[in-house]
């Protein structure tokens, strides 16, 4: 593709930002869809974001996405935001139409598609939710919205799932949401209880991490969505291939938040298998 007056410009942001596959996934996308458009990956130091914003509405910066530390900050610098990205407080996608920022969440959706390709019936199933940090709010907002109606939340620090509780339970009172420290003893009892284990927790970046949960206490008939990823798979992944589970690592969801954000900027609906495969490949 060549580089030219009329290229315009896409970016991640982020502080690290050195591991994003965001600009492998787009710079693909635009190739392949023949759009006239470049995307890097810029470390903006959280001091920075309010200047990065400004220079983002004069310059021909179409489009950015919005990772960790950045999520939740940025809503403030932006002209007007989607009611999930308002909801949950945390925006990744934004775009700037004649000068005007419009944030989205599209995190939602890549949780959304993983559950519906683990044929998980929202409404009718029973939850374990370990972790308490971004990406669990992001989860347990998904699973809120979907009528669930019964979650178990443990974390590591406990006042980290109360304070997610509340925030979740003032805007879906209905939902009951059991908050744990997450700790062997509780796994064990719960884990027969539930129906659908989603890892949040930041356990299985590496392939050499423990699984949150010990492989005895999964049952064949758990569905298994793990967000996190790696090239040689988390040790709840592995586990559950062995136990016969069902299982989705979070290569899938970023994936599924990136062609949803790709057609916020293009109105281009591009197709899951390639952009996944390309990512696959990268990933190794
Ligand atoms: P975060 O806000 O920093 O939260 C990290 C969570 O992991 C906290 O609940 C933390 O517990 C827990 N944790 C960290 N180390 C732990 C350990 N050794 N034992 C038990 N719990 C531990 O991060 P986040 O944004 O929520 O991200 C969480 C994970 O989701 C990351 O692996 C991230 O890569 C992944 N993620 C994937 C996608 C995707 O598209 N696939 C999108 C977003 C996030 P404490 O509260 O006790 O510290």
């Amino acid at each position: 593709m060549k580089i030219d007056s009329a290229t315009s410009l896409y970016a991640v942001i982020g502080h690290p930002v050195g591991h994003s596959l965001s600009p492998v996934m787009h710079n693909f996308l635009f190739q392949k869809h023949k759009i006239n458009a470049v995307y890097l990956a810029f470390d903006i130091y959280p001091n920075d974001l309010r200047s990065f914003f400004h220079t983002m509405r004069f310059l021909p910066i179409v489009g950015c996405n919005i990772t960790l530390p950045h999520k939740t900050n940025a809503l403030r610098y932006l002209d007007k935001v989607d009611k999930t990205a308002q909801d949950i407080s945390a925006v990744n996608t934004v775009v700037n139409k004649n000068g005007k920022l419009i944030g989205y969440n599209t995190d939602i959706y890549g949780i959304q598609m993983v559950l519906n390709t683990l044929k998980v019936d929202i409404s009718k199933t029973t939850f374990l939710v370990l972790g308490a940090g971004g990406a669990s709010r992001a989860v347990l907002y998904c699973l809120a919205k979907n009528n669930a109606c019964r979650i178990y939340l443990a974390n590591r620090t406990y006042s980290r799932a109360l304070n997610l509780k509340n925030l979740i339970t003032r805007s879906f009172p209905k939902l009951e949401i059991r908050t744990s420290p997450l700790n062997e003893s509780y796994l064990k009892n719960i884990a027969s209880e539930v129906d659908c284990i989603i890892n949040a927790t930041s356990l299985g970046i590496k392939a050499q991490d423990p699984s949150p949960i010990p492989y005895e206490f999964l049952r064949r008939r758990h569905k298994i969505f793990d967000l996190t990823y790696n090239p040689d798979g988390s040790a709840l992944i592995r586990f559950s291939h062995k136990k016969g589970c069902r299982a989705i690592d979070g290569l899938p969801m970023l994936v599924w938040q990136g062609l949803k954000a790709f057609n916020i900027w293009t109105n281009i609906e591009p197709e899951f298998s390639f952009v996944y495969r390309k990512l696959k490949t990268e990933l190794k």
